[in-house]
């Protein structure tokens, strides 16, 4: 049942230098109503979940990555916290390199330039208004009507920016009730005032508030005096981002961060590959992988929301794979060959999201039972938590505890060959035998249940005919891969054509 997990030889050695990708990320513009709308895998929103799957990619660089050291064993931890932030920083970088970037930048006499850099980059603190444009509200240039452009931290921050301005305080009460009835999101809110001086005071005409995404509200002063508010919808447009590059001598995660990757979108890459490749054995130094994601942006070019994979590819010498993203009609989120096929194959190789596998099936040495003997199973390291799949559709045919297993869950597949998932923290709620599950359906949650584990694993078999056989290299009957048709293969082939031209775009 148990493992080798938690071997820090399997974690490869983190990105040291800075990210370089191997061409421009040249955009190109797509309007956003082409976008899918669908929210993001369950990948990216559990923490754990993400954060476990650099550690699977560190895991497969194992096969290349030979040299253990303790540095390696120390730097690659804080990256894989680091994961959980949507940044694009190498993930596995050292924490000395600020460090070291300092000295380099005090020795090049470059440290007071920093800390200017640095000073003007600081954010503004909360509850405080920070005039955009340069303006000189005591002195008014002309008796016209002047603008005001600010940046606040919230809605609640109107009031203050109001008066700061010089409008009375019932006034500005008035304006930023108005304007609070449309702008109903929390964050930051850039806010134009128009003002009409009156004295030493000045009288508000209007506001624009928007977010980030050009969402907000207009706020108008009608003849009377009332203001009322409007609701202004979003500005968004749809930008393609591709990039190439080629296994490096670590790991596929590695290779990806170092080719400009955001490290968010390595674990989706991952899930489209769970039909066709091995990543643990089928990919070598020299391979090369494609990646193409879609990012909403602002009027201002600025990115907003998650990344969306939307192409992978892998290249090897012995098979190629270009795969599209795609929404069909019923929501369902899956990966397409160019033709519109179906990745999905009679069994998941790997029926738990994120996994590096810490064992694999064979005979071995067992590290609790200390003798020898048949592993008749792949454990798959995966923090406690993790939903697991049924690897087929099936009924349940065993949901009970284990003494050595722990927590067990048993699957006869429609093509006879019975599934078990063990060490399980939770069932899944109603689970039972007799119960019709489909392919992907969260049989349970992993743990490491049970006398026989030494830390957090899926421990998962195949049986056929009642032996047991390696889940990972059994052939599977792909009768079943379905293809789009209809309506759902025109909006595939609308959105792949869509995504090969940015990628013929933004070719080397
Ligand atoms: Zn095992």
């Amino acid at each position: 049942m148990d493992d080798d997990s938690f071997d820090p030889r399997s974690w490869a050695k983190p990105q040291q230098g800075a990210a370089k990708p191997q061409q421009d990320t040249a955009p190109a513009a797509i309007p956003a109503a082409a976008q899918p709308a669908e929210s993001p895998p369950p990948a990216s929103e559990s923490g754990s979940a993400a954060s476990s799957l650099p550690e699977a990619w560190r895991d497969i660089g194992t096969a290349f990555a030979p040299k253990p050291d303790a540095a390696t064993h120390s730097a690659a931890k804080p990256a894989v916290a680091a994961t959980s932030k949507p940044t694009r920083t190498a993930s596995g970088m050292s924490p000395l390199l600020p460090l070291l970037l300092s000295l380099a930048l005090l020795i090049g006499g470059g440290l007071a330039a920093w800390m200017t850099r640095h000073e003007v980059k600081r954010p503004a603190a909360p509850q405080q208004a920070v005039a955009e444009a340069p303006a000189a509200p005591e002195v008014p240039p002309s008796p016209g009507e002047v603008e005001r452009s600010l940046v606040l931290a919230g809605v609640s921050d109107i009031v203050g920016a109001l008066t700061a301005a010089g409008v009375s305080p019932q006034e500005a009460q008035a304006a930023a009730k108005a304007a609070a009835q449309v702008l109903a999101k929390p964050g930051e809110i850039h806010a134009t005032l128009s003002l009409m001086p009156q004295g030493k005071a000045f009288l508000l005409q209007g506001l624009k508030a928007s977010y980030a995404d050009g969402s907000g509200a207009v706020v108008t002063r009608d003849s009377a005096g009332a203001f009322s508010g409007a609701a202004v919808a979003a500005e968004l447009t749809q930008q393609i981002k591709v990039l190439r590059g080629e296994i490096d001598s670590e790991s596929f995660y590695t290779s990806a961060v170092s080719a400009g990757v955001i490290d968010t979108l390595i674990p989706e890459f991952i899930n489209a590959f769970t039909y066709d490749f091995n990543l643990a054995s089928e990919i070598n130094p020299g391979d090369t992988f494609e990646v193409a994601w879609a990012q909403s942006v602002n009027a201002q070019g600025g990115a907003v929301g998650q990344p969306q994979l939307l192409f992978a590819s892998l290249t090897t010498p012995q098979k190629s794979l270009a795969l599209y993203r795609f929404v069909s009609p019923d929501g369902k989120v899956a990966w397409y060959d160019g033709n519109g096929a179906s990745t999905q194959r009679g069994l998941m190789r790997t029926p738990v999201d994120g996994a590096r596998i810490t064992s694999k099936f064979g005979m071995r040495f067992h590290p609790v039972l200390h003798y020898t003997r048949l592993h008749a199973g792949v454990d798959f390291g995966v923090p406690v938590g993790t939903p697991v799949y049924a690897a087929a559709a099936g009924v349940v045919i065993g949901a009970t505890p284990t003494g050595c297993g722990g927590n067990m869950v048993v699957i006869q597949h429609d093509n006879g060959w019975v599934t078990r998932y063990f060490h399980l923290s939770h069932y899944a709620e109603g689970l039972h035998e007799g119960q019709r599950v489909s392919q992907g359906y969260t049989v349970g949650l992993s743990g490491t249940t049970g006398s026989c584990t030494t830390g957090p694993h899926l421990h998962f078999e195949l049986r056929i005919g009642g032996e047991p056989v390696d889940p990972l290299s059994v052939k599977t009957d792909d009768s079943e891969r379905k293809k789009l048709d209809g309506t759902s293969i025109q909006a595939f082939m609308h959105q792949r054509d869509r995504v090969d031209v940015a990628r013929a775009k933004q070719a080397m």
